[in-house]
């Protein structure tokens, strides 16, 4: 099974769910950037203080802030002897992708699949709405959507030349959605 894989796909596809679940059950690192901002916010850090703001309108926090959260954290993992992982959240924008690509030839390592999850706007919305969470209002979704739309949907075609694209069905399911992946990962 491919081991290194990238999410990528709007909020609300469940990019975090399906990479929490597999994560689990294959024993992988699961790297999500928007937990790691929203761990740092609740623990009041000085990081999690210039986050919070940024957050809370759906902007993106700074590349050099979260390009550190992650080089740390792969980092980390190479030196206690490596595995797998999943990126959910990142990279967001076509400089953290590129930064990406420095720092895991630094590390000998490589995207195996980057899996796009994809889902209309309108299912998006409602599920957001229904969630909850803090930053999880109207008019901040649809930002998010918008900047989704502008700095993170170019990545499509970086990875698309870089033959590592994979497109799946995010409606329906949870479970049903996990076995669509589970496929492309096979
Ligand atoms: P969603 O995918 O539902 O928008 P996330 O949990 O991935 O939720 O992200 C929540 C917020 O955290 C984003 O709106 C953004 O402000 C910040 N964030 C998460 N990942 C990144 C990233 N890679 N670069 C910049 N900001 C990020």
């Amino acid at each position: 099974m491919k081991q290194r894989v990238l999410f990528l796909g709007p909020p609300g596809a469940g990019k975090g769910t399906q990479a929490q679940q597999l994560a689990s059950s294959h024993a992988l690192l699961h790297l999500s950037t928007g937990d790691l901002l929203r761990g740092e916010v609740a623990a009041g850090t000085a990081l999690g203080q210039e986050a919070a703001a940024v957050m809370a309108r759906g902007e993106l926090v700074s590349d050099a802030l979260v390009l550190a959260i992650v080089r740390s954290r792969l980092e980390q993992q190479a030196a206690s002897g490596g595995g797998g992982w999943l990126l959910d959240g990142f990279p967001r924008n076509l400089t953290q992708a590129e930064a990406l690509e420095g720092l895991l030839e630094d590390l000998g390592q490589q995207i195996e699949v980057v899996v796009l999850m994809e889902l209309d706007d309108a299912v998006l919305l409602q599920r957001l709405l229904g969630r909850g969470r803090e930053d999880d209002n109207e008019a901040v979704i649809r930002h998010r959507l918008e900047v989704y739309r502008d700095q993170t949907a170019p990545l499509i075609r970086f990875y698309s030349d870089r033959g590592l694209l994979q497109s799946v069905d995010a409606s329906g399911e949870v479970e049903t959605v996990g076995q669509r992946i589970a496929a492309l990962l096979d």
